[in-house]
């Protein structure tokens, strides 16, 4: 069993790299891949630990990117590099979205404030490390009393249709895509599930996905139960696309959820990781062609 899909402390997860790789082997995986949000801060800190244990580490990232134009909404991708690891080019246009991200964050703030509430940016910082999101928010407004819990946090202001939420600048699908492909990796549409759509749009709009060259997507989540898995396998088939699996381990902020096994119709088999190996290596050791004939 295999998760590809976990957070740490360096994103909006509750264990710090090293727990994890120390909580995956207690589970019993053979492998992982970290996919914090924005940065590989994690990943890099943990390689030399799992190394050292044993455990195959692989490196990986959750973007945020605006989906339909104008944007429509927000559609997390997921980047996996097998082979080599990712590009100084990649490494540095990651740069720009942290500083976005922070941008977004001092504006977060101001808005909590001006609907009256004593929030500082700084106070969301202290405990979000690298990479304070809108879960560190949350845990702020519930510590300070204005919130019961993260979920009424969310619910009340930090959901994408609540009041105080905030747009940020993100790279839109398309881009990403073509950032983490160019940049060595593999790249595949997050937990389909919460694109919130019919079956129908949905199979319209992994189509369109596959046609701007993602390489796969997230068939097995804790979101998506049997049945769904089974629905999301059929569509990857008939467009072409690799399948990618994992838990979205948080940690104790989403306690339910815990590391290979969601709930969710997960335990990802090994031979999933193979899969994607296999097509990475074909796809490198093919000559440089035109986009269109990137392997999937
Ligand atoms: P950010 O990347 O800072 O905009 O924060 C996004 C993260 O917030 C997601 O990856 C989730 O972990 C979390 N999140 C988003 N919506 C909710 C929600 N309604 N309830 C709990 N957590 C949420
Ligand atoms: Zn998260
Ligand atoms: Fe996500
Ligand atoms: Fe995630």
């Amino acid at each position: 069993m295999i998760d590809l899909h976990t957070h740490t402390t360096e994103s909006d997860g509750t264990l710090s790299p090293i727990e994890l790789v120390d909580a995956a082997l207690a589970a019993g995986l053979e492998a992982l891949a970290i996919t914090d949000h924005d940065t590989f801060s994690g990943y890099d800190e943990a390689r030399p630990y799992a190394e050292a244990k044993g455990l195959p580490l692989v490196c990986g990232i959750e973007l945020s990117t605006a989906w339909g134009v104008p944007k429509e909404r927000t559609v997390h991708l997921l980047g996996y590099w097998l082979s080599s690891p990712p590009t100084q080019a990649f490494r540095d246009w990651l740069i720009g979205i942290q500083e976005a991200r922070r941008d977004r964050n001092r504006r977060l703030a101001a808005r909590l404030r001006e609907l009256g509430m004593d929030v500082h940016v700084e106070e969301a910082e202290a405990l979000g490390r690298n990479m304070t999101g809108r879960p560190h928010f949350a845990r702020v407004l519930v510590a300070k009393g204005y919130c019961r819990d993260i979920e009424d946090a969310f619910d009340r202001f930090l959901d994408e249709s609540a009041i105080a939420y905030v747009d940020r600048d993100e790279p839109s699908f398309a881009e990403g895509v073509r950032r983490i492909n160019e940049g060595g990796g593999i790249s595949s549409l997050a937990h389909p599930a919460r694109l919130g759509r019919t079956a129908e749009d949905e199979d319209c709009i992994v189509a369109t996905m596959a046609a701007m060259n993602v390489h796969a997507i997230e068939v097995w989540h804790t979101d998506h139960d049997r049945a769904v898995s089974e629905r999301y396998l059929e569509l990857s088939r008939k467009h072409d696309l690799l399948a990618t699996g994992g838990s979205d381990f948080h940690g104790a902020v989403k306690p339910k959820v815990k590391l290979g096994v969601g709930p969710g119709h997960l335990a990802v088999p090994m031979s999933v990781l193979r899969q994607l190996r296999s097509a990475r290596s074909q796809q490198s050791e093919s000559p440089p062609r035109d986009q269109d004939s990137v392997v999937k």
